[in-house]
């Protein structure tokens, strides 16, 4: 079903499969030398291979079940590449689907996030910045439709439930969906999260409607308390201490909650979160397969950014740096071969990337709002596309906010007092050697596109007070200062 397409042709195409296979490493915590050697061959005249899709190739109306796991960088998964076994199920469903392998969030903070992969806008044009800032919420722009309800409309039963108080239904990713069930506290284990959302499902299939699924895990979150099996299951080792030191992880940084993330202990105990989450989502598939559920469905898997662990002296997470924005972004789609594609998407890029398969009614309403772009067409060109990330606004803040923009191997910083910084991740994938004062063409061309991409800023956000258990509970997790 998938047309193989030459993206970038200079040296005739390569084999479709081979993509996929140069990109899977086998060293380090990331190792992401091979793979952005893959995704940045086309700066180096390497044949970079892309794949069209059918329009409209599922058919009919299947469900489709969309799981989000908050705060997982990419490069913790085996299916980037990563030593440690801490996906196993994950990893054979990534063989079952199409992988983004350079996907990236445009923030990496859960609400701005999740608002658009649902809405494929960036956070500039939808409005929603951060969690909270100063006890208020960000409020999406008005006219911006979901996919939940681009689903509903079009005749879908639809259910979500979500596992922490970022994403509580007054927060505004609620609409469209007929049932949403989020946790009373701050989170909730992904034992928790993968029991209600075999409840959801059972709803959807009495339903006999095609049914939209959102399940949301937020266990890969800090703090990191796996269950103590998970918890003892990774011990750091020589090989990867080197690798941190390579990538120059601080041994320890503090949290905005206060306390200090201490480097090993800090992986070890996320890595064990990301195992834990990857066998309850194994539960979780496992049980809609016997429902039949998820017989012909659409099964997609991203998260909403990804993690620090000190990686440039940051615990958390709420910066524009590579593990920050890198995501896992894979669709399993009916009638679609499995394929591992290199070139550079965005979370906002999923929603057109999802509705090219499908045929919903009302769906040219949705796109014409988008500023993602469909990731399955064939005529997009590598050395065009640009990926825009911006920071995340905190309480102790500026209004001013950071961005960046992913050019080809390039990725320009600039912060919020118009500093720029640069890299050349073909060369520096850890982003540790700034090269703005070498490359002042590349800084100036790119300064002028960022400055283009951001003229569709909204220039007013709405901002709603929210209650003092809610705000209490963002602190808890590190939002909105610590106060
Ligand atoms: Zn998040």
């Amino acid at each position: 079903m998938i047309a193989g397409a030459c993206l970038i042709v200079t040296a005739g195409c390569g084999d479709p499969t081979s993509d996929g296979d140069n990109s899977t490493r086998t060293v380090g915590s990331g190792g992401a030398e091979s793979s952005m050697s893959a995704s940045t061959g086309a700066a180096g005249g390497q044949v970079i291979p892309t794949y069209s899709v059918e329009e409209n190739v599922v058919g009919g109306s299947p469900n489709v079940l969309i799981i989000t796991i908050d705060t997982l960088r990419a490069d913790h998964l085996g299916f980037h590449g990563y030593p440690r076994a801490t996906s196993p199920r994950l990893d054979k469903l990534a063989g079952e689907s199409v992988v983004f392998e350079w996907a990236y969030a445009p923030i990496a903070t859960t609400l701005p996030s999740h608002t658009s992969m649902f809405t494929g806008v960036y956070p500039h044009e939808h409005g929603v910045l951060a969690n909270i800032k100063d006890g208020r919420s960000y409020q999406r722009r008005k006219d911006l439709m979901t996919l939940a309800e681009l689903f509903q409309r079009a005749g879908y039963a639809t259910q979500a439930v979500v596992a922490a108080t970022p994403l509580r239904p007054q927060f505004g990713l609620n609409t469209g969906f007929d049932g949403y069930n989020a946790p009373a506290n701050k989170q909730q284990s992904a034992e928790k999260t993968t029991k209600q959302a075999l409840v959801a499902l059972d709803e959807l299939a009495a339903s006999k409607k095609p049914g939209l699924l959102w399940v949301h895990y937020f266990d890969p979150h800090g703090p990191y308390n796996p269950p103590v099996e998970f918890l003892s299951k990774f011990r750091m080792d020589d090989a990867m201490r080197a690798d941190l030191a390579e990538r120059k992880f601080a041994a320890r940084s503090q949290r905005p909650t206060g306390q200090w993330n201490m480097l090993e202990a800090g992986i070890d105990s996320y890595d064990g979160e990301i195992a834990f989450t990857d066998t309850q989502i194994h539960r979780f598939l496992k049980a809609a397969e016997e429902s039949r559920w998820l017989e012909n469905a659409i099964v997609v898997v991203l998260a909403d950014h990804g993690e620090g662990l000190n990686q440039h002296g940051v615990a958390g997470h709420g910066l524009v740096w590579e593990e920050q924005l890198h995501v896992p972004m894979m669709l399993r789609i009916p009638g679609v071969e499995p394929r591992r594609i290199g070139t550079l998407a965005s979370l906002v890029d999923f929603a057109p990337t999802l509705l090219h398969v499908l045929d919903l009614p009302g769906e040219d309403d949705f796109l014409e709002q988008v500023s993602g772009v469909n990731r399955f067409r064939s005529d997009l060109r590598h050395d065009e596309i640009r990926l825009l990330g911006q920071q995340s606004p905190r309480q102790s803040d500026a209004e001013a906010i950071g961005y960046s923009l992913r050019a080809d191997q390039w990725k320009l910083h600039m912060s919020a007092e118009n500093d720029a910084s640069l890299y050349d991740l073909s060369e520096d994938p850890f982003e540790l050697i700034d090269v703005a004062a070498k490359n002042p063409r590349v800084v100036d061309k790119l300064t002028a596109e960022l400055s283009e991409m951001l003229r569709g800023q909204l220039r007013e956000v709405q901002t709603e007070g929210v209650s003092k258990t809610i705000e209490r509970d963002l602190r808890a997790l590190g939002y909105g200062g610590t106060k």
